[in-house]
């Protein structure tokens, strides 16, 4: 842990997006003690997800410098005098935020929590304080900003894991898996014999192909530009890889399964594939846009789009299941994760953009 000085603050290091594009640069920066609600949370990895990568992307400048990551897995070192769910030294995956006021929250759906964009996106606390002191770098990525040797997280942000778990693996699974899979188990609810198309095979599409052969799905259609990772879809449980740069993917679909698959979970946010992804369907299909997108657009003949987000995953429900059903070897995402030094991550991005890494995991401290 960093020194503690009379301001009540740690020293971290966090990797800061000061321009568009980065590169991303390491920092040295202070961070308050957590307050009675939140959590401090050493780092021990954290996977890069496609939101970490399009954020740096579109940053726009004048927005100032941020810290970014949220899939943070690491080890509590202090706690806030009302946090009841985790004491220091327990082992946490981190998740998405919520308010766990809303109505929805009280009902169960935090991914649809009223304040899901603000809490997610807006860089600071939800009374709009930034626990980064003496900088104008502003945290709270998710509530997590794990792209840092440390983290303010909340107990509605962290879920308890045994310590018999390699903690550096799990780091992936506070959002891309989450939602590649819940998508297929919470909101499509996929069943038996059920037919699905996967549209971009990198790792949210990849878990979205594990979890279907889970519910027992059949076909399982992978469609993707890049061979690699159409090879790992076989291997995972998909039926059939149609390669979309030399095939006519809504003709090949329909070839494959008669008139069209009943489920299309499209990752890509590529509006060409989003169309073929309807084109693609069944009369009583549905297309899971994974993109941002909510709500539900109606197609004619009862076809559907459903904009989801974080595969409607209670993270604390959902997030050990994934972890047993890993256990148990019928979600193998480990195969999907390459590792790198924190100080590489850079090359982590750049090897995740030019579809070489499915799932880079930083290395920020030993568990
Ligand atoms: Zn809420
Ligand atoms: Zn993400």
């Amino acid at each position: 842990m960093g020194q503690y000085s009379d301001g009540h603050v740690h020293t971290i290091q966090a990797a800061v997006l000061r321009k568009k594009g980065g590169p991303l640069e390491i920092e040295t920066l202070e961070m308050e003690w957590p307050r009675d609600d939140e959590v401090l949370v050493r780092l021990v990895a954290s996977g890069i997800c496609r939101t970490d990568i399009d954020f740096c992307d579109d940053w726009d400048e004048a927005d100032g410098a941020v810290v970014l990551g949220h899939e943070g897995a690491g080890v509590v070192e202090q706690i806030g005098k009302r946090v009841k769910v985790v004491k220091p030294g327990d082992h946490v995956v981190l998740s998405y935020q919520s308010c766990g006021r809303c109505r929805k929250c009280r009902g169960g759906r935090p991914a649809h929590c009223a304040r899901f964009y603000e809490l997610n996106f807006g860089f600071q606390r939800p009374d709009g304080s930034n626990g980064l002191q003496r900088s104008s770098v502003r945290g709270h990525f998710f509530g997590q900003s794990s792209f840092a040797t440390h983290s303010l997280a909340t107990e509605r942000n962290l879920v308890k894991v045994s310590k018999d778990l390699t903690l550096e693996i799990l780091a992936p699974l506070g959002c891309g898996l989450q939602t590649g899979a819940g998508t297929v188990i919470n909101s499509l609810k996929v069943s038996r014999k059920g037919s699905i198309a996967v549209f971009g095979t990198g790792a949210v599409g990849l878990a979205a192909v594990m979890a279907s052969r889970l519910a027992g799905a059949h076909p399982i259609i992978g469609v993707d530009i890049k061979p690699k990772r159409l090879k790992v879809a076989l291997e995972l449980g998909a039926t059939h890889a149609i390669d979309n740069r030399h095939q006519d993917v809504a003709a090949r679909i329909i070839d494959i399964t008669g008139r069209g698959v009943d489920y299309v979970v499209e990752t890509t946010g590529n509006p060409i594939m989003h169309q073929l992804a309807i084109e693609a369907l069944n009369p009583r299909g549905v297309v899971a846009l994974l993109t941002g997108e909510t709500g539900t657009d109606s197609l004619p003949e009862g076809r559907r789009t459903l904009g989801i987000i974080q595969g409607d995953a209670v993270p604390q429900h959902f997030i050990p299941k994934l972890i047993e059903l890993y256990q148990a070897g019928e979600f193998p995402f480990d195969c999907l994760v390459k590792f790198y030094e924190f100080s590489d991550i850079n090359r982590a991005i750049a090897d995740a953009k030019h579809g070489d890494t499915i799932k880079p995991v930083l290395r920020i401290s030993k568990a």
